[in-house]
């Protein structure tokens, strides 16, 4: 069921134990909105625990709350849950959640167009970021936001929004950042964090741009990452970064082997709608930032890729 703030708010309001959790692969924006809502509310005298089904990325480790999130949901940390929050996803990439938390009422808070829609109470905004979205919720409840709360939430809007600049930065989301600085929030410490990268990454960087192919006459740039070389480095976030800014280029790919048979696909776009590319791979996103998970070899999921890429281009025209 669509549910509007004022409702997301009191569901929180009257909710004592609380599980959140968000989209397994995650990122700034699925770790600064978990901590950020997750503190907020036990500074509200609430007992929450943070479950999120995958492994978390080092460089976001600055967080205050960071070291408390589980990796993995058990049977008797689901026992009196009053209400299981999932953030920035769907009902579909959280793991096994689903089913450990099978007699728990759901509140999924979210931004993705492509949301399944699937949650016992959903709050889907157009938001730049969930994290922009819990910024509204403790707004609009009024309450204070302490400096680790304010962290974790400007860490989430400035990933989602690439510091601030990409189409999904408006005006709401710049006074939500001036507000999070009053509030506590470093952006220069945030910034280093996230940018920081070891010397093995930069020379990854060398060795997936060294893979760049240019097709569709120079409107889809490519990178195409093996087995090894994924295996070989600890992040690759950012990697399509290096190619999203090829000029003439409208869709950047980036796909990486991360099991003999698996891959996964990463698409960036300057306006052309890359969800629906997403969607159509059994993926999802934004429109202009989507991605898959593709069952088959590296050389296969390039090709079924590119054509898709390459279709709806020409079927745009
Ligand atoms: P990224 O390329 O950074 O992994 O993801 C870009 C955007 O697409 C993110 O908002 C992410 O949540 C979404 N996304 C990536 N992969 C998937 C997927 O397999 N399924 C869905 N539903 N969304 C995805
Ligand atoms: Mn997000």
């Amino acid at each position: 069921m669509n549910i509007s703030l004022e409702k997301t708010c009191s569901l929180l309001e009257a909710a004592n134990n609380v599980v959140i959790t968000a989209h397994v692969n995650p990122d700034g924006d699925a770790i600064g909105s978990s901590i950020g809502l997750g503190t907020f509310l036990e500074e509200q005298g609430k007992n929450v625990k943070i479950v999120i089904c995958d492994k978390l990325p080092r460089n976001l480790s600055f967080l205050h709350g960071y070291d408390r999130i589980q990796r993995s949901g058990d049977a008797e940390a689901f026992k009196d849950v009053d209400l299981l929050v999932i953030l920035d996803t769907d009902m579909s990439r959280i793991g096994n959640l689903n089913e450990l938390a099978k007699n728990a009422k759901t509140l999924n808070i979210d931004h993705h167009i492509s949301n399944d829609q699937k949650a016992d109470y959903l709050y889907l905004a157009k938001s730049s970021a969930t994290a922009e979205i819990i910024f509204d919720v403790i707004s609009y409840m009024k309450a204070p936001i302490s400096a680790d709360v304010a962290m974790a939430l400007y860490t989430g809007i400035a990933t989602d929004t690439g510091f601030f600049k990409y189409s999904n930065t408006r005006s709401s989301t710049m006074m939500a950042g001036a507000k999070l600085i009053e509030a506590g929030a470093s952006p220069n410490v945030v910034s280093e964090a996230i940018e920081e990268k070891p010397l093995e990454i930069v020379k990854g960087q060398i060795e997936a741009l060294s893979t760049l192919e240019i097709t569709s006459n120079g409107r889809v740039a490519g990178m195409f990452l093996d087995y090894p070389l994924t295996s070989s480095l600890e992040s690759t976030e950012g990697f399509i970064d290096l190619i999203r800014v090829i000029e003439g280029v409208e869709v950047a790919v980036f796909v990486k082997s991360v099991e003999e048979k698996v891959c996964r696909v990463s698409m960036r776009s300057k306006g052309f709608d890359v969800s629906k590319i997403a969607m159509k791979l059994g993926g999802g996103g934004h429109i202009r930032a989507a991605g898959c998970t593709l069952y088959m070899p590296l050389q296969e999921a390039k090709t079924t890729v590119l054509k898709e890429i390459s279709d709806a281009l020409e079927s745009a025209k």
